[in-house]
This record gives structure tokens, C-alpha cells and sequence, in this order.
């Protein structure tokens, strides 16, 4: 419009042209040019004429870039068509004015009010344009409307209105929103005081002195009072004046904003209250109670957190509170807070805060739990710390003090156990587990009575029960059944049950009865040592004298020991030592003892060997024999054989009252003149013990040369029934020495059992017997005889023994059934049952059997029953006196009362006269054995007699009448 008002005005410059204006430097050129408005002259064909500064700094050219350019290049609203209509309405309008946008270099489009104007000029058409920018003023209109609305409805939502008092007029004027606090309609324009008459009487006077301060003095005010509505509600309200002046600087206005804030007011009060009410009540907590942001940084806490830790609510958030934690509490206090934030679950955690007022440390419990966002991050943590010092303190003591306990109790190598009121194990410790050797967890809980039963019946049942009757502590030792051990045992009864302490004192035991063992024992040899057969041999004396029986003491030497000894070396030595006390002890009887009496010298006691000195004479010296060929062997010694030999001496005791060291003496002088006697001998102390033993030696030596040399004859003794008649003979033994001349059985047959010899004799008799009936079969006169030989004990019960009797009699061709066996009493009873199988096996082949001797023994009837024997034989020591002796008679008769009871035949030996013969025959005793049919003779002078007795029944044999 300036632009066509300056043209109109300015015709020069349209006359000269926009060149020619370039370069003419007049005012109106220089104007337009400079022009705030842009301006374009187009020509029809829509290029450029003219251009000024304004429109290229709007679109962003250059004067030569714009002016190259055409109207449908910066005008998109153009194109051919529309732009040659324009140019026509143009031509007919003369001008107009219209909004338009253009586009610039850049691509902006610029939103321009185009004032256009047709021109002719020089005969060429033009549109003059001027162009005014109003991309701002479009701008800022736009949001003018749009906060205009905005402000609206901000009203309504916020309830806040405007009002303005013209001081003048003295009316207010109220927006709508004002209008609807005081729910009064729109439009409503109090007067002052009808205005200041909605405030609640108490606040009016406020109103005024700052309404009037704001009024006189432009003192802006911003008040919270009270009205009350049209409809009469009470409401709080906010109201806010400000004044405003004219030009002079007059206050011709007051205006301001009025809200309704009852609502805000009932939020504010309700959150306040529930702000101090959590505020009491968090305080009254007796625990620190926070919160804290996700950092962990304490956002809130009560007045626990003060008193605790002296951190007051002014510390925080950045209270340091980490700063207060013990420092070796951090990294665990850090990692509970890491790991809950791992895992998003609360966690707990304890540990040491320190108090800023008094520099103390004290256990603290927290527990947090995190607060997470609708995406499940951790924005806020609640927790709680609880002071647990002294509770800790205590806890931590006690568990101090019991692990301290229990690792003392773990560690001690005393058992310990502990039992409650029922007897159930509480607590065992490692070293009574072991001597349990059970797993303690399987015993905890479990009754020891029911665990051990078998200490119902030991000492450890009655005093725990007296510990806990009497309360009393119990202190003994006992020998443990289950484990086998000696144990110390203390029981402390208290509340609890019964607390016991104990150990394996076997050890200690062992070593008392080892001392009470070597005391008397010899440690090497574990024989008694001297002392011990000192005791010993006081007590064998005693025996033997009330038992009226012989015994003998051996001493024993090693022959050259010492110079072994110190060969071999000591070690060497006690073996030989060990291995000679072993040999000496095996064979012994129940009743000897066997001592070591110092070094190499032992010492043997025989108890009770025999009645007879003789006889135990003879044993002593046999068993010192046997001891002998025993201690000859050799022995294995560092893997060499070695020999060494004993000497020994041999002194006997019974009835004479020795003392028991009269007899060490004794044996100990034997033993020298063994020594004497060139080594590896025995000697008897006794010289007349000894010629008995040499005898016997001799005897011995003798008899073997003695059965080479057929020395050994049958003599046969007849036997007869009670008519006189000859049924038989009984073989008995005797030897015709070559110097001594007849020796009797009764002093070469136990030399004969001891030997061995009365096997090769026995089978010699046997031989001879059965010989002997081989030739009478073929007689007449003697074919019925019967021949009864004596076995002895050893010969039959040698395993050889029936077939050795079926062998001979097969050999000799002797009728089994004219031979009788006479066995003894004791002989049988030793084995009975291999002695009826072997006398059944010979009885099947017609063998028969007697029993010698009888009444002397004590068989039973059961045995004797069971025993397939032919007879019973009276032993002669009976009948001999059987008229005299009332029992010897009784006795014999009660043996002829049983004989024929078992259905057993008997037969009376010994028998010497008619008296005799014919008590026995009276009652019931038909066979008879004695000097008075025949003594035992040679089987010529037997059968002689025999034959002269042919005949002559009554006839009785008596020789040397
Ligand atoms: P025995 O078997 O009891 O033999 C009977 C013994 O009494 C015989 O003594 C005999 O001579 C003797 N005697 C017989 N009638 C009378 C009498 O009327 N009055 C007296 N006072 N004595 C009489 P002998 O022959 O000295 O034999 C003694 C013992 O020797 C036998 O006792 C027997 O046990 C044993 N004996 C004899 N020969 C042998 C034998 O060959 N082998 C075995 N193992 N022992 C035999
Ligand atoms: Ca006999
Ligand atoms: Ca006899």
C-alpha cells in the first residue's frame, strides 16, 4: 500500500525504469529499494522486471538469482493457465489484495499479504506487487486463539477466574469463572461492597486494608480467605489483586485472579494430617524407620534415626549414613543392598552403626524392602533398623561361650556324653562316638538303656541311677560289656539329666595287671617265675601230704647256654629261651607247674603222681625223660638248626614234710651231679629213688632184649565150673630172666604199659594163647577148653587192636570161639563207645569177653548193659575175705545178684579154699579161678596135671602138697 501510494506518487521512477532506478540515486528509488515490504514488478509472461532488497531477503536470493527466476518458481499458487486469468482480473480490477505464499530459496514458505497492482508502462503491462511478511503476525494470532482456549478451560479445571474494578465506577466485573465460585450466573457485576459482602465476615477487614493498599499505594496482593457462596457453602478462595495506572501514573484500575481453592485447602489439610499423623507415628516407632531413593540415599526417617546415630533429619538426604556403618560391616551391608537390588527382593541384614554424639558402635537389624514403577524399577526403598545390640552382644557371647564349650568337648580325648531326665542322649562328643564306634547322629534322641542293653546288668546302670535319686556325683570304674574296655566314669547329675565323663582306661588296667602278671610271671617266657613256684611248691607239698600221694620237682639247666648266648646274640637267646619253656609245657598236666626260675633254669613240679614213692619215682623219671628227648630236639634259629641239651635233677616229696626250699636245694644238687654225669641226663636226688630208677632203667632195656629172646611165657592157670570139671585156663605172663629168674608181672607189666612194650608183649601172649588153642583142637581131651588172656588198656585201645587179635587168630588157626579176652573195668569206661564197637567187631567173629577185676571200678549198669561181655569176674580182693568181711561178702554177693540179672555168666578168682568155693557156690557162683584147682604153671606141668587129673573130678590140685 506504501509502495503503491510512493509509485503513484513517484512516477519518475516508473518512467526511468528499475535499471535506470538502480543507478538514478534518487529518494523514492533509494526508498523503494530499501523498503521494508518487498516489491516485484512482473511482467505477463510471470518474469521478473524488478525486484527490491526486501523480497530477496524474505526469499532468500540474490537480486540476479531472483530475477532469473519466474512467478511460478516462487509462487506455487501459479501455474499458465491460472496465472494469464489472474493477469486478466488484474487488468479489470485495476488492484487487489490477498494472502498468498511464496517459497524461498531454502524451501520455506513465507506467509505474505500481496498488495497487486496492474501498471502500464512504457506500452508494456506490469503487476506492480507489494509484499508484506506476516509469517509472524499469522504466528502469534494463532496463539493468541489457542491461549485464549487454553486459558478457558485452565479456568474452568482450576477454577480461577479474573475480575477488574474500575475505581472510577466502583462496580466489579467478574468472569464467568468468578461468577461461578460465587454460584452466581454470568454475567453478575457486584458493586465493591457487594463484593467484599461474599467474604466471610472474619475476613472482610483483611480484604479491605489490602484491597485499599492495593488501590491507593498499587500494593498487589495474593490472599487465602474465606467466602460464602450465594447458596451459602463456605469455600476457601484465593484472590490476588494487582492496580493499574494511566498514563499519568493514576491508579484508574485494580484487577486480579480469584480462585476457588476449598478443594486444594481439603488436600492440603488431609495431607498434612496424614503427614504428621505417619510423622507421630513413625517416631513413637521404637526402631529407625526410612525411606530412601533409588540411590539408596535416605530420603525420610524419624527421630530413631537421630537418637541412634545422631544423624538428624537436617543431614539429610545426603546424610553420609554409610559413612556410620562399621567398617568391617560395609561390603556385607553392600552386598545385602546389591543383591536385593539384583533380585528385587526385600532383604535383611545386620550390622554395626556408630553413633555421631558418643563415637559408639552398636548392632543394628535392617530390613528393607524396594519400591519398583509400573516398568518394575526400583525407585524408592522402605526399611526399618532395629537396634539389636545388646541382644546380639548376649547371643554372640553365648555362642561364644558354647562353641568354645563345644570345641573343648570336641577336642579333649576324654569321652563325654550328655543324657536328659529320660535317659536320651543329648550331646556325645567325637572321642565317645569313637569309643562307641557308632555314628553319634544316629544315637542322639535315643535311649542309652534301650542303645545298651546290656548295661542293665553292670555297675554303670546302678550308679547313674543312684546319680540322679540321690543327685550326687558318681565316680567308678568299670569294665564296659559292650566295647570290651575298662573305662573311668564320672556322672555329674543336674536339671538337665545327667552329664558323663569317661575313658578308656584300659591301658592303665593292662599295665596294672601287667605289673600284677610280672610280678609273678616271667616276662620273657611268660612262665611263673621264682616267687610263683616258691607259692607253687608250697602248695603241691600241701596237697601231697593230705592226698597222701608222691610228687617230684625237676630243675632244669641248659647244658653250655651261655656260651650259645653270646653266639647268638641275646636275641637268639630268648628265642631259644621261648622255644624251650614252650616244649616244657606241653604234655604237663593240669597239676604241674612249670617255672622259669633265672636265666636258662627252669624248674618242673609234679603234683600228686602217685601213692606208691616208688611208683612216682618212676613216673618223675619218665616225664624228666620225656622232657629230655623233647629239649634234645633241635630248634630253628636265625635260620639254622641248633641243638642244646638240659641237664636235670629230680628229688621227690609226699609225706616227709619238706620244706620248699630243701627241696629247690635238692633238685638243684640233682641237677649238678647230672651236670656230672657228663650233660644231657637226669638225676634223682634220693640214691635209693635213684637205684629204683636205675633198676627200671635197667629193667626196661632188659625186657626188650627179654622179648627178642622169647624170655616172655604164658603160664596157665586152670579154671573150673562147680562140678570139678576143667573148662579152661587163664594165661598169665611171666619172665624167665636169664639171671634174675621168674620175674612177676606185677613188676614188668607197668613197665611194660609205660614203655610201649606191653604191645609186642601182648601180641606175644596172644600169639602163644591162640597157638596153644590151635593144638588143643586137635585133642579130644582138650578141644572144649577155653583160654582167657589179659589185655591191657593201651593194647586195646590201639586202633590196630581187633584186626591184630583176628590176625593172629587167623594166623595160628585158633577157634575165636575158645578164646576169652579179659578186659578191666577202667579200660572200658575211658571210650565206651570204641569200646563196644571194637568188642562187638571181635564178638561177631565168636570172641568173647570178661570183666576182670569186677566190683573194683564204679561202672554203671547202663554201661555194663550196653557191653556185649560173656562174664564178670570177681576180683580176688573180695572173695579172698569173703568169709570174714560182712561188705566183701555182700559185695559178692550183690555181684552174682547182677551178673545173673543182665544174664551174664561169673566167675570167682582167687579162690583158695573148699569154705570158699562153696559160698560162692551157694550163691550162685558156678566158675571158679584159684590155688585151689591149680597155680598158674607152664603149659607142660599144666597139661600134665591135666591129664592126672583125668577122671578124678573131686580131685584137687594143690601143688608143692
Ligand atoms: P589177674 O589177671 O587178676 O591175674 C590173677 C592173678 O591172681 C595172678 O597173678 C595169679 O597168679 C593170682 N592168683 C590166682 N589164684 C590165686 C589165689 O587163689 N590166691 C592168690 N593170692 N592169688 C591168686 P599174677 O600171675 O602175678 O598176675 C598178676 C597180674 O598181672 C594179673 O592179674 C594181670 O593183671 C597181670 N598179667 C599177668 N599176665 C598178663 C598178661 O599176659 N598180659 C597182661 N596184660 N597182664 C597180665
Ligand atoms: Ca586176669
Ligand atoms: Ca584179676
Amino acid at each position: 500500500m506504501i509502495m503503491s501510494n510512493d509509485l503513484s506518487q513517484e512516477g519518475v521512477l516508473v518512467k526511468q525504469g528499475p535499471e535506470k532506478a538502480e543507478n538514478s540515486g534518487s529518494l523514492s528509488q533509494f526508498a523503494i529499494d530499501n523498503a521494508a515490504d518487498g516489491a516485484v514488478w512482473l511482467r505477463r509472461d510471470g518474469t521478473h522486471y524488478y525486484v527490491n532488497k526486501a523480497i530477496c531477503r524474505l526469499l532468500g536470493y540474490s537480486r540476479e538469482e531472483l530475477m532469473s527466476l519466474t512467478v511460478f518458481d516462487v509462487n506455487p499458487q501459479f501455474t499458465a493457465e491460472n496465472w494469464a486469468e489472474h493477469w486478466e482480473a488484474l487488468k479489470q480490477a485495476g488492484s487487489f489484495t490477498n494472502e498468498g505464499r511464496l517459497q524461498g530459496k531454502d524451501g520455506r514458505v513465507a506467509l505474505v499479504e500481496i498488495s497487486a497492482n496492474f501498471l502500464v508502462f512504457a506500452g508494456e503491462e506490469y503487476n506492480c506487487a507489494s509484499i508484506r511478511d506476516v509469517t509472524g503476525r499469522k504466528h502469534a494470532e494463532e496463539l493468541l486463539h489457542r491461549s485464549g482456549m487454553l486459558l478457558r478451560i485452565a479456568g474452568q479445571t482450576a477454577r480461577i477466574g479474573g475480575w477488574a474494578v474500575d475505581l472510577a465506577e466502583g462496580r466489579i466485573l467478574w468472569s464467568d469463572e468468578v461468577c461461578a465460585i460465587h454460584e452466581l450466573p454470568k454475567g453478575t457485576a457486584p458493586s465493591l461492597e457487594e463484593g467484599i459482602g461474599f467474604y466471610a465476615p472474619e475476613w472482610r477487614d483483611r480484604l479491605r486494608a489490602v484491597f485499599d493498599a492495593c488501590a491507593r499505594h498499587g500494593t498487589p496482593y495474593d490472599e487465602e480467605m474465606e467466602i460464602i457462596t450465594a447458596k451459602g457453602r463456605r469455600i476457601w478462595v484465593r484472590s490476588m489483586g494487582e492496580a493499574l495506572r494511566d498514563d499519568c501514573g493514576t491508579i484508574t484500575q485494580v484487577r486480579g485472579a480469584f480462585q476457588d481453592i476449598t478443594e486444594q485447602k481439603r488436600v492440603a489439610r488431609t495431607l498434612d494430617q496424614s503427614r504428621r499423623r505417619f510423622r507421630e507415628l513413625a517416631d513413637a516407632m521404637p526402631m529407625i524407620v526410612w525411606t530412601a531413593d533409588a540411590d539408596g540415599e535416605l530420603d525420610f526417617a524419624n527421630r530413631a534415626l537421630d537418637d541412634y546415630t545422631g544423624i538428624t533429619e537436617a543431614d539429610l538426604p545426603r546424610s553420609g549414613w554409610l559413612q556410620a556403618v562399621h567398617p568391617d560391616d560395609k561390603d556385607s551391608c553392600l552386598a545385602a543392598w546389591g543383591e536385593s537390588v539384583r533380585t528385587g527382593k526385600e532383604y535383611m541384614v545386620e550390622f554395626r552403626v556408630r553413633n555421631r554424639a558418643n563415637g559408639k558402635y552398636r548392632w543394628h537389624l535392617v530390613r528393607a524392602v524396594p519400591i519398583r514403577d509400573e516398568a518394575g524399577t526400583i525407585v524408592k526403598w522402605y526399611g526399618t533398623a532395629t537396634d539389636i545390640h545388646d541382644q546380639k552382644t548376649t547371643e554372640e557371647e553365648l555362642s561364644r561361650l558354647a562353641s568354645r564349650l563345644a570345641n573343648t568337648l570336641e577336642s579333649i580325648t576324654d569321652a563325654f556324653y550328655t543324657l536328659d531326665q529320660n535317659w536320651r542322649f543329648t550331646y556325645i562328643n567325637k572321642e565317645a562316638e569313637r569309643i562307641f564306634g557308632r555314628d553319634r547322629t544316629d544315637m542322639l534322641g535315643k535311649v542309652i538303656w534301650e542303645e545298651f542293653p546290656e548295661l542293665h546288668e553292670t555297675r554303670i546302670y546302678k550308679e547313674y541311677q543312684r546319680a540322679v535319686d540321690e543327685v550326687r556325683t558318681v565316680q567308678f570304674e568299670e569294665r564296659s560289656p559292650s566295647f570290651g574296655v575298662w573305662l573311668e566314669i564320672h556322672g555329674y547329675p543336674s536339671e538337665e539329666g545327667l552329664a558323663v565323663y569317661f575313658r578308656d582306661i584300659s591301658g592303665r588296667k593292662q599295665a596294672e595287671e601287667d605289673i600284677q602278671f610280672f610280678a609273678l610271671y616271667d616276662p620273657l617266657t611268660r612262665l611263673p617265675n621264682r616267687r610263683l613256684l616258691q607259692d607253687r611248691l608250697q602248695q603241691a607239698l600241701v596237697a601231697a601230704t593230705r592226698n597222701r600221694l608222691n610228687g617230684a620237682v625237676l630243675f632244669l639247666d641248659l647244658d653250655n647256654f651261655k656260651t650259645l648266648n653270646d653266639t647268638l646274640g641275646h636275641d637268639e637267646g630268648d628265642l631259644l629261651l621261648q622255644q624251650v619253656a614252650d616244649r616244657l609245657t606241653i604234655g604237663l598236666r593240669e597239676s604241674d607247674t612249670v617255672g622259669r626260675f633265672g636265666g636258662d633254669e627252669f624248674v618242673v613240679i609234679l603234683g600228686e603222681l602217685d601213692a606208691s614213692a616208688e611208683q612216682a619215682a618212676l613216673k618223675a623219671e619218665r616225664i624228666g625223660k620225656t622232657i629230655l628227648a623233647a629239649l634234645n630236639q633241635p630248634y630253628r634259629l636265625g635260620g639254622y638248626q641248633r641243638q642244646i641239651t638240659p641237664s636235670i635233677g629230680i628229688t621227690m616229696f609226699g609225706q616227709q614234710g619238706d620244706s620248699a626250699n630243701e627241696l629247690m636245694k635238692r633238685a638243684d644238687f640233682a641237677m649238678y651231679q647230672a651236670k656230672a654225669g657228663g650233660r644231657n641226663t637226669l638225676r634223682m636226688f634220693d640214691p635209693a629213688m635213684q637205684a629204683t630208677v636205675n633198676r627200671r632203667v635197667e629193667l626196661e632195656a632188659d625186657m626188650r632184649e627179654g622179648l627178642q629172646r622169647r624170655e616172655f611165657v604164658p603160664y596157665y592157670q586152670p579154671q573150673v565150673d562147680d562140678t570139678g570139671r576143667l573148662t579152661g585156663a587163664e594165661a598169665l605172663a611171666r619172665w624167665q630172666h636169664a639171671e634174675r629168674g621168674l620175674i612177676s608181672p606185677a613188676e614188668f607189666i607197668p613197665v611194660a604199659e609205660e614203655t610201649g612194650l606191653i604191645l609186642p608183649l601182648g601180641r606175644h601172649m596172644l600169639e602163644a594163647v591162640c597157638t596153644q588153642l590151635a593144638v588143643w583142637a586137635d585133642r579130644p581131651d582138650t578141644a572144649d577148653l577155653s583160654l582167657a588172656v589179659n589185655i591191657s588198656a593201651r593194647q586195646f585201645h590201639h586202633p590196630d587192636f581187633v584186626d591184630g587179635v583176628l590176625e593172629v587168630i587167623d594166623q595160628t588157626g585158633a577157634n575165636p570161639e575158645r578164646l576169652k579176652l579179659e578186659l578191666t573195668e577202667s579200660l572200658l569206661l575211658e571210650d565206651v563207645e570204641d569200646a563196644i564197637t571194637k568188642m562187638t567187631a571181635l564178638k561177631d567173629c565168636g570172641v568173647r569177653f570178661s570183666l576182670d577185676d569186677f566190683g573194683t571200678g564204679y561202672s554203671s549198669l547202663y554201661y555194663l548193659k550196653r557191653l556185649p561181655l560173656e562174664k564178670l569176674k570177681i576180683d580176688q580182693r573180695f572173695v579172698r575175705d569173703v568169709l570174714t568181711d560182712a561188705i566183701d561178702a555182700a559185695i559178692v554177693r550183690t555181684v552174682i545178684v547182677l551178673a545173673q540179672s543182665l544174664g551174664l555168666g561169673v566167675i570167682a578168682e582167687g579162690v583158695e579154699t573148699v569154705q570158699v568155693r562153696d559160698f560162692l557156690g551157694h550163691h550162685g557162683c558156678a566158675h571158679y579161678q584159684g590155688f585151689l584147682f591149680g597155680y598158674p604153671e607152664p603149659i607142660e606141668q599144666f597139661e600134665a596135671r591135666m591129664r592126672d587129673r583125668q577122671g578124678d573130678a573131686d580131685l584137687l590140685m594143690r601143688p608143692g602138697e
